[in-house]
């Protein structure tokens, strides 16, 4: 059993567009939604393990909505928030959360969150991205910012495709 979780850092240098308030947990069947919803600028747990206890228990502590496609799931506190996905296909798993109010898009909170960690991007020099990135990324762009647990280097653009044309999509929804 492995659980992502997001550790306390220094707020990096562009912080207006973070999401407050809603905090999600999703279960093993909801990987690409967590990625998702990160992408979106939620902080969203994702995990792994196999029972539901240790699900709910962390999700009361960090006070998360659980987000779950386990019909047998339901609330036994007055605290427990959990949330039914319907949908099966991850493409339209965001696209019901919009729909039915949980979450909201906005431009301002995309892309703040590193995908795999689920931690807010540092804004980055140039300098510190050079010879990190390819170089033709380097003269390219001008704003560069990074994932301080993993280091990964994030870019305008350097989510992949589909991501990008999933948020596409969703405007045209919300
Ligand atoms: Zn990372």
């Amino acid at each position: 059993m492995r659980i992502e979780s997001p550790h306390p850092i220094p707020l990096p240098r562009w912080g207006e567009g973070r999401v407050r308030g809603m905090k999600f947990i999703v279960d093993r069947m909801l990987g690409k939604l967590a990625k998702g919803l990160r992408m979106l600028g939620y902080d969203t747990v994702y995990y792994r393990g196999e029972g539901t206890y240790p699900l709910i228990k962390m999700a009361r502590e960090e006070s998360r909505v659980i987000l779950t496609r386990n019909s047998k799931l339901i609330p036994k506190r007055p605290e427990d928030r959990i949330h039914r996905i319907m949908e099966d296909k991850p493409s339209l798993q965001l696209k019901e959360l919009i729909q039915k109010k949980v979450i909201s898009l906005n431009e301002k909170t995309l892309f703040s969150r590193c995908l795999l960690c689920n931690i807010f991007l540092n804004e980055i020099t140039r300098e510190e991205a050079e010879g990190k990135v390819p170089d033709f990324i380097f003269f390219q762009q001008k704003t560069f910012f990074r994932c301080p647990q993993c280091l990964k280097i994030y870019w305008q653009g350097s989510h992949q495709d589909h991501m990008l044309k999933r948020i596409e999509q969703l405007k045209n929804f919300g």
